[in-house]
């Protein structure tokens, strides 16, 4: 089953591993890459190992950052008393994409899935509600997926945000079920924004 060199086989196993990429993908960057000039690849491998390295949580926030604070969080023109949940950082850049949302966000890097064993404390909850006994905060807009797993979250944690008084709003369905919230387009965001009832 080895028609390549062993380093080219181990490349294009490598490069199948990573999301969206099948096998005859791989093949073809992995041709790509053995057939760029040298200092090409060296650029790429670096630009690569310098995200991983310099990557970190926001201190507040939890999005992927290389400060210690993101410049969302670190922004004195945003709106600080209100907080917007989203599951991953693709979630927060797709309503900055918007660029009608002033508050602030909190990623959870997750959602809730009793199928898949990740429970509260596998997602960045503990911080979220940290954040709300330090922070002035007046909403909370929970904007996790309309996929059963985004679902149970939103519940979860509108029942933990309750007793504290806080207001806890919910966007509206008109996010497509199992949607992720990144492929959808600006208008369905910020309808879906607009129209958040409160929980
Ligand atoms: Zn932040």
């Amino acid at each position: 089953m080895d028609y390549y060199s062993s380093k080219i086989q181990s490349l294009i196993e490598e490069l199948a591993k990573l999301p969206g990429v099948g096998q005859k993908s791989a093949q073809r960057l992995a041709f790509h890459l053995v057939n760029l000039p040298l200092e090409a690849v060296e650029k790429l491998a670096d630009t690569i190992l310098e995200a991983r390295r310099g990557v970190r949580y926001c201190q507040k926030c939890c999005t992927l950052t290389d400060a210690e604070l993101c410049p969302i969080c670190s922004s004195p023109s945003r709106d600080a008393s209100t907080i917007m949940v989203v599951e991953n950082p693709r979630d927060l850049a797709a309503y900055e994409k918007t660029g009608q949302y002033e508050g602030l966000y909190h990623v959870l890097h997750g959602a809730i899935s009793p199928a898949l064993g990740i429970g509260p404390a596998d997602i960045r909850l503990k911080e979220l509600m940290q954040r709300l006994q330090t922070e002035d905060i007046a909403e909370v807009i929970i904007a996790t997926n309309s996929s059963l797993e985004g679902e149970t979250t939103a519940m979860y944690i509108s029942k933990l945000i309750k007793p504290t008084g806080i207001k806890v709003t919910r966007i509206a369905s008109g996010v497509p079920v199992g949607g992720d919230l990144e492929y959808i387009d600006e208008v369905t965001l910020l309808r879906a924004l607009e129209g958040r009832v409160e929980l």
